[in-house]
């Protein structure tokens, strides 16, 4: 039976958690995700953003369940988790999304508390959160049931030198080793694993002072000299997460407009 688009890229029938879903890249990861037909679940700190969120995606007519979760805190992720599953039955998919930016200074002015702040977000946040979800996808999959594919939202800052990162840029790179990670550890399950390297996505992290001069770097150094979408990551993610690309995992996909393939 030749596969429809159904097949390859509708999510009916699948649940999905977002993390740091109520604005930017992860609102429009869940609007698009919930579009395609999964059930969704949204984490973000803010109640009120929360909540806003949850009214945006239901009012398209999207089954949206919020939790209000700090990715930070784990006993807080171990436990949300395990409600959502309780509330919106067994998750298939989770988009690691939630994370910060650092402040921007070079190493030798880098407080250790603000290392760690970025870290606790962008690393162990994400360890707190993928730990859960391969829980329980493994103890699923290994009593027969399916498998699930996990996606991690990384930046360019992870494969190439940006200066004045370098806590945002550590976390993102151990991202990206984790994805690999998780991939060879469950991929036997049919649990899949997979890195989204970002360039520059036209949300609210980026501070207004540095809108103009990312612009005019992109203009001279992208192959698509603009800012990308948040629906043009939300995209990506609907492939990943579909069972069309159930033979696709350990992979870090390039998404910044060719940024990173461009030659001097
Ligand atoms: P935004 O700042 O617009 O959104 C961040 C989201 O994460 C919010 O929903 C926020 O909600 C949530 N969040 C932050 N900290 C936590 C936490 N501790 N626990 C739970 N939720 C949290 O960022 P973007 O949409 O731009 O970025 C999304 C992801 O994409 C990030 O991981 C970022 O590093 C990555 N990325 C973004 C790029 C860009 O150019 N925009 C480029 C490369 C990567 P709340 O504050 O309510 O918790």
């Amino acid at each position: 039976m030749p596969g429809t688009l159904e097949s390859f890229f509708g999510l009916r029938g699948k649940t999905v958690l977002v993390t740091g879903a109520n604005r930017g890249i992860g609102l429009a990861l869940a609007r698009a995700i919930g579009l395609a037909g999964a059930r969704v679940v949204i984490w973000g700190r803010s109640p009120e953003r929360n909540a806003e969120a949850q009214g945006e995606l239901a009012a398209l007519g999207i089954d949206v369940l919020a939790q209000d979760i700090d990715v930070t805190d784990e006993a807080a992720v171990e436990q949300a988790f395990a409600d959502a599953v309780r509330r919106a039955g067994d998750i298939h998919g989770v988009v690691a999304n939630a994370g910060v930016a650092s402040q921007p200074v070079p190493l030798h002015k880098v407080e250790t508390a603000e290392y760690m702040r970025v870290l606790g977000t962008n690393q162990l946040g994400v360890m707190y959160t993928l730990r859960a979800a391969t829980r329980h996808m493994q103890a699923r999959a290994a009593s027969g049931g399916p498998g699930g594919s996990l996606v991690g939202i990384a930046s360019t800052a992870a494969v190439q030198g940006y200066a004045n990162r370098s806590p945002y840029a550590s976390a993102k790179g151990a991202m990206v080793a984790l994805m690999r990670t998780i991939a060879a550890e469950y991929g036997h399950l049919a649990i899949r694993a997979n890195t989204v390297v970002l360039g520059v996505i036209d949300t609210d992290i980026i501070p207004e002072a540095h809108r103009g001069p990312i612009t005019a770097k992109l203009a001279e150094r992208a192959m698509i000299p603009r800012l990308g979408k948040p629906d043009e990551v939300a995209a990506l993610a609907i492939y990943l997460l579909g069972d069309g690309s159930a033979f696709h995992t350990g992979d870090t996909l390039v998404l910044d407009g060719g940024t990173t393939a461009r030659g001097l």
